[in-house]
């Protein structure tokens, strides 16, 4: 049993002075607000939760601001996509686990404490499944384990390279497979995942264009009661060849086909009707949101107002994690929404309140729900928990919700300087404790793969 205490920190009824935090077997035993610090807890400003990151592929961190250079014909998400796949063809198991250390590491320099970990690369380069059909689940895990991170994984069902069923192609034959090996991958991951602290696993047909109707049926039988994320409604050519295909939009299609409750979380959706955003919200699924990926990308903006007006949930993930920040992706999320409706603070839910503090709640409670935790500094949840420098110069003179948005609109610098997950302590001064060795192991692998 060890005990933290915090001048402030931010409770699930709201910020709270002198906070005394009990942590047993890597959960919250106890939370004290008002209370004195003992000789022996160890004493912070700021206390905050963990937040989750809903959706990465921790491999991409390898490629980022590598895709950066204009092509022959105007680039878009499928000239990057093509990159994505020459990058994938190459990657042996140890780069895989390499690449992934990093970006956890990242993510927890950065205040993130969960990873939802969207797993689309099975096989070996040949598309042959390994020995050990979860080899490369065993990697994720371990690079989980190395960085300390909370894992949800999401073994993902890929098959097929478009829409009615088409064939795969070259460029995906390490994602494929058929649903009775999947079957197998899922158990295996549940094996290699049972194993982890912490860890969690879920499904996630990859998207409707990867997955037949009957293949989309077949899948969802193996969820249970843990988390489903799907890819939805991403790019402008997906709505018109799902349109094409089906009459539908992604979106309706997907409502219309399966039972879609909150177990679900749908990445991206960012392009929806007001129809569709409604029975999204009303449905309590939460909508899997990556910002600075879908910038990177030219996806298109997410209609946020539309969405909360109805109740929509919403969690932020970093996806290609082509830059991993907690703060960059609530920014990038609010700043989007400012640029399109030419308003401010459209994330306040309401006159008075903070934009940062609203965005965090939502994106805590949202991620939660989407990675299948319980979050916040309560008792009974993980302890997953960051804590601010108060020294740094942008906090300045700020409290309450104010730190939130000096941290979120106003850092130069991250501020994040302790991270605790599952009560360990795993960053100080904002540095990982294993970031030394995790990068270096990250540089050799780079030189490899970018000499291949
Ligand atoms: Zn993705």
């Amino acid at each position: 049993m060890s005990q933290l205490y915090f001048e402030k920190a931010l409770l699930p009824d709201g910020w709270a002075a002198d906070v005394t935090i009990s942590i047993d077997g890597g959960h919250i035993a106890t939370v004290k607000s008002g209370a004195r610090p003992l000789s022996g807890d160890e004493r912070h400003a700021i206390g905050l939760p963990g937040l989750p990151n809903l959706h990465s592929h921790g491999f991409q961190r390898g490629m980022a601001g590598l895709t950066e250079m204009r092509g022959q014909s105007s680039d878009s998400f499928w000239t990057w996509r093509e990159l994505m796949y020459r990058f994938v063809r190459k990657m042996t198991p140890e780069d895989v686990e390499a690449i992934t250390a990093q970006a956890y590491v990242e993510m927890l320099e950065a205040g993130f404490t969960r990873v939802g970990e969207f797993h689309y690369v099975h096989h070996d380069q040949s598309g042959l499944p390994y020995g050990n059909i979860g080899e490369l689940a065993e990697r994720v895990a371990a690079a989980a384990q190395t960085s300390s991170i909370g894992l949800t994984l999401l073994p993902v069902f890929y098959a097929h390279s478009g829409f009615g069923g088409r064939p795969p192609d070259q460029g995906q034959r390490r994602f494929v497979n058929s649903v009775d090996q999947f079957g197998k991958l899922l158990e295996a991951s549940r094996r290699v995942i049972g194993a982890c602290e912490g860890g969690l696993v879920g499904i996630a047909p990859h998207s409707l264009r990867a997955v037949t109707p009957d293949e989309l049926q077949a899948v969802l039988a193996f969820a249970g009661r843990g988390p489903i994320h799907i890819h939805v409604a991403e790019q402008t050519k997906e709505v018109e060849d799902c349109t094409a295909w089906s009459g539908k939009r992604p979106v309706r299609w997907l409502f219309d086909h399966v039972p879609v409750d909150r177990r679900w979380c749908l990445i991206h959706a960012t392009h929806m009707t007001d129809d569709e955003s409604r029975d999204m919200a009303a449905c309590g699924a939460v909508a899997g949101l990556c910002p600075v990926t879908e910038a990177n990308l030219g996806d298109g903006v997410f209609d946020a107002s539309r969405f909360l007006a109805a109740g929509g949930r919403f969690g932020v993930g970093t996806d290609s994690n082509v830059l991993i920040g907690a703060a960059d992706e609530l920014r990038q999320l609010e700043y989007s929404q400012r640029l399109v409706r030419r308003a401010r603070n459209v994330f306040a839910a309401r006159s008075g309140s903070s934009t940062g503090r609203d965005l965090f709640d939502a994106a805590l409670a949202g991620g939660s729900q989407a990675l299948g935790i319980t979050g916040g500094l309560a008792e009974g949840a993980p302890a997953d928990i960051v804590s601010l420098d108060a020294g740094d110069i942008a906090l300045a003179g700020r409290s309450d919700d104010a730190i939130l948005d000096s941290w979120i609109f106003g850092c130069r610098r991250s501020p994040v300087d302790c991270v605790w997950t599952m009560g360990r302590k795993v960053v100080t001064n904002g540095r990982h404790r294993r970031a030394e060795e995790v990068g270096a192991a990250f540089r050799e692998k780079l030189g490899g793969l970018l000499a291949a």
